[in-house]
């Protein structure tokens, strides 16, 4: 049996005509899953008798089920532990900002990067996502947007669980499932992908079309500190994926966001600072600095780069022209926050 969610629209189309029914039930079918929530073809009236019982033979719709939630005390930060049909736990979280919420979804069970500062990469790698499991995690939060109204109201990060662009397929499926009309139909733009430094993911986005945010976890300024916080960097060196950058800047015309998290005596010295401004200053591409305070995970011995240094790189980059903001960080009480995903909490 297929899952309904893991088809795209032109897959379902193919699927519609194969069955000997019509083009335009697709979109139907499409309108009743994601946009009624159907969980039933039953449902589905406005679908002829002898295709919704075709359909029952060959078809689930299917979605991973909240296991539970946790909701922060500033109650603006919603973690959700889900359930995939196999029995794997995946998390997703719901940020409430007073304008928009943003929903910040795993693209793999656990992750094979094993980047220095993240709980998730600790646990090792289980199985890549399907389009489904990372759809359905939107679906979950859905219920807890105060509106009730999603469509274009709200923003995805692809900075959960996994890296996104080493299970490319399946998140561009469900990339592309949230920017269609008949499905999710946010705008590109609301959408953001981060990458640890997957450099053949980023040359794919740009033969694929695919224009989103793109966000990277840069984390260091040189080879020798990265392969230590970003170990892909091994693979792909700091060169490489500033040049990919610098490629997807041309193609996407949208600033690239450096993410770097703050780490103290480790990628927090007045040197890395120069060394970072001159970085942005060679690329000559639009770009954002995301300063992020330390989150501990009780792994690594690595403790928080104090306000004053964080304020201090700010005010710095600012003065040389760059955006840098200091990230608000969420959620940090149920372990919701950056680089904390891993089963944690529940
Ligand atoms: S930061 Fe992202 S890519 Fe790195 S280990 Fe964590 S989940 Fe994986």
């Amino acid at each position: 049996m297929k899952n309904i969610l893991d088809l795209s629209r032109s897959e379902l189309e193919k699927e519609m005509t194969g069955m000997s029914a019509k083009k335009f039930n697709a979109a139907q079918i499409m309108e009743w899953v994601y946009i009624k929530h159907a969980e039933a073809f039953e449902v589905m009236t406005n679908l002829p008798v002898s295709l919704r019982e075709t359909l029952k033979k060959y078809f689930v719709i299917e979605r991973p089920t909240v296991e539970k939630k946790l909701v922060s005390s500033g109650k603006d930060t919603i973690k959700y532990l889900l359930k995939c049909s196999d029995g794997v736990l995946i998390e997703s979280v719901l940020m409430k900002h007073i304008d928009r919420h943003t929903i910040c979804l795993s693209s793999q069970a656990g992750c094979a990067y094993g980047c220095a500062m993240c709980a998730t990469g600790s646990m090792g790698f289980k199985r890549n996502l399907s389009a489904a499991e990372i759809t359905g995690q939107v679906f979950a939060a859905l219920p807890d947007m105060d509106s009730g109204e999603y469509s274009g109201k709200f923003n995805v990060v692809f900075m959960g669980m996994g890296e996104p662009l080493a299970n490319y397929d399946n998140f561009k499926k469900a990339a592309l499932m949230l920017t269609e009309k008949k499905a999710f139909g946010i705008s590109t733009k609301r959408i953001t992908v981060s990458t640890c430094g997957v450099v053949p993911g980023i040359e794919n986005m740009i033969r694929d079309g695919l224009r989103f945010n793109l966000s990277v976890s840069l984390h260091a300024v040189n080879d020798r500190v990265r392969d230590m916080l970003v170990p892909v960097n091994k693979k792909y060196r700091l060169e490489k994926l500033l040049t990919a950058c610098a490629k997807y800047f041309a193609f996407n015309g949208d600033p690239v966001t450096f993410e770097y998290v703050m780490i103290k005596n480790v990628n927090d010295r007045e040197d890395d600072l120069h060394e970072l401004i001159a970085i942005i200053s060679d690329i000559k591409i639009d770009c954002k600095v995301n300063l992020i305070p330390y989150n501990r995970i009780n792994i690594k011995e690595f403790s928080a780069s104090t306000s004053a240094t964080i304020d201090l790189w700010r005010e710095t980059l600012e003065k040389e022209g760059v955006i840098c903001s200091i990230r608000r960080e969420m959620g940090a009480d149920i372990n919701a926050a950056c680089g904390q995903l891993a089963g944690g909490g529940f």
